[in-house]
């Protein structure tokens, strides 16, 4: 059926930018640079039963939750996805996602490959983009450097990004962040073009 005069304008839904990565590998650096660029993108703050982390603040790196609260929501449908990552339980809100969307806000998400997995299925036309360190030993450097994290946190942050690289081939797209000015330009270069494309 051919659109016509009477009816009302189609509101296009937003992207969905998914961005995951192993812990360390530069992903809040490059959302950060990436939200400095880019106008009218919603960065989805995720909600997380872990403390927070040096100048983290409530409500704007996360949303900090009691675990009890966290579980409640796991029964009332309140996360459109969730996922229990090195012992918290990290999830997005779906309403405030299918708001966002639904005003053809695009959106950023940086969760983990569980969740975006989860998202995928709901939304198959989301954007899925893998943050991998130039090495193992890089991450190692980085987490260090950022000096947020006991020693004992990093070792597990190390031992589960083997397993999150693993699943990079599951991302449309992989960005390598070694020299961060170059890393920052390929992920505003390719959000732009899939905002250009889908206006
Ligand atoms: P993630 O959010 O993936 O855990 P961060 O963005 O917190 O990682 O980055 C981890 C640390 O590495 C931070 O101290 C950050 O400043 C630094 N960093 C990020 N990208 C680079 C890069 N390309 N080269 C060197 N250091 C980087
Ligand atoms: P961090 O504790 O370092 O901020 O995040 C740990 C991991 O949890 C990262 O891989 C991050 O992408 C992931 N994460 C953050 N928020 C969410 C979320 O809402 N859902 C899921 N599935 N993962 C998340």
């Amino acid at each position: 059926m051919n659109a016509t005069s009477a009816d009302p304008p189609k509101r296009r839904k937003g992207n969905l930018f998914i961005v995951s990565a192993p812990s360390g590998a530069g992903k809040t650096t490059l959302c950060r640079a990436l939200l400095d660029h880019v106008d009218d993108i919603y960065y989805s703050v995720s909600h997380t039963t872990r403390q927070p982390r040096g100048r983290e603040r409530d409500g704007v790196d996360y949303f900090f939750i009691p675990r009890q609260e966290f579980l409640r929501g796991i029964e009332t449908g309140r996360w459109a996805e969730w996922a229990e990552v090195h012992d918290y339980f990290y999830g997005t809100a779906r309403d405030i996602l299918e708001t966002e969307l639904n005003r053809g806000r695009d959106v950023l998400l940086d969760i983990d490959v569980q969740g975006m997995a989860q998202l995928v299925r709901q939304y198959p036309e989301s954007i899925t983009i893998f943050i991998m360190p130039p090495s193992m030993s890089a991450l190692r450097e980085r987490m260090e450097a950022r000096g947020t994290d006991t020693a004992a946190v990093i070792e597990k942050r190390l031992a589960n990004a083997e397993a999150e690289i693993a699943a990079r081939d599951r991302y449309r797209h992989i960005i390598v962040n070694d020299r961060l000015p170059e890393a920052i330009r390929t992920l505003i270069d390719l959000v732009d073009g899939y905002r250009r494309s889908n206006a």
